[in-house]
């Protein structure tokens, strides 16, 4: 028997007027599995993570998150689940991390709880404070985000996303816009989600880091997966040419 997919995409496509950014892509996640997409800039690889908790609408393909078709509109509908529902299963952290400014660090993580899932103030405040700890922020609650580094404030924006118990987390280039020495502050958070058996699809610079955490990488080039495998097949084996200079500007 094989595991069945928590994501399932079939020859999707997104175009933005007459540019066709993704082309056919096929992808099954299974639960738990850790997946990294590597590729050249501008071949479409935020826009297929975007994709995936329907930040951006597939122009055209097939979607489905565990068996129910995921469809663009807000509210689930008979045997199908809306982009609402899905973009509370499935998590998403960018390189930007977008914390609410005017509240601290605490109130920026109990906020997606208390008023999308309805959770009491004390269940948010004890769940907040349980992932804050383990993104190594405990001391840092009453802070507000202008007062953290931009690792520290990528670190809460994780732990705000993980508030919603997302069964799925995504994360775009994450640290591209750090200083270097807070690179590996956040992902050692992103090492540990993936240890704690979190299923995630990662886009990444991170070659080393992508090869190590990674069960399977996936290069996207042009709009189209042009190879996929385990880490050590991709990078270190690379059959295209694409791939093999891909990989060459990261030595
Ligand atoms: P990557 O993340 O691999 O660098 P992107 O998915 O961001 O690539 O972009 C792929 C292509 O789609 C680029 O040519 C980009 O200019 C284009 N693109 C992305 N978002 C939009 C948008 N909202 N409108 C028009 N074009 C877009
Ligand atoms: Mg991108």
């Amino acid at each position: 028997m094989t595991t069945p997919s928590i994501l399932s995409v079939r020859a999707l496509t997104k175009s933005y007027g007459e540019l066709e950014v993704l082309k056919g892509i096929d992808l099954d996640i299974t639960p738990g599995e850790v997946i990294a997409i590597i590729g050249p800039s501008g071949s479409g690889k935020s826009t297929f993570i975007r994709c995936l908790n329907m930040m951006e609408v597939p122009t055209s393909g097939s979607f489905k998150f565990r068996g129910s078709h995921v469809l663009p509109e807000f509210k689930d509908k008979a045997g199908t689940l809306g982009a609402g529902t899905l973009r509370r299963k499935v998590g998403m952290c960018f390189q930007h991390f977008n914390l609410f400014p005017h509240l601290t660090v605490l109130d920026n993580v109990t906020k997606g709880p208390r008023v999308v899932l309805k959770e009491s103030q004390v269940e948010a405040e004890a769940h907040a404070r349980a992932l804050l700890a383990k993104v190594g922020l405990a001391d840092k609650e009453n802070y507000y985000p202008s007062k953290l580094s931009g690792g520290q404030k990528q670190r809460v924006a994780i732990a705000r996303s993980l508030a919603m118990r997302p069964d799925v987390m995504l994360f775009d280039e994450v640290t591209s816009a750090l200083d270097p020495e807070l690179v590996s502050e956040v992902l050692q958070v992103v090492r540990d989600l993936a240890e704690g058996g979190m299923t995630m699809v990662l886009v990444t610079h991170e070659m080393a880091f992508a090869a190590d955490v990674a069960d399977r990488v996936i290069f996207i080039d042009n709009g189209v997966i042009a190879e996929q495998g385990p880490p050590q097949e991709v990078m270190h084996s690379p059959q295209s040419e694409r791939l093999q200079q891909f990989l060459q500007r990261f030595h």
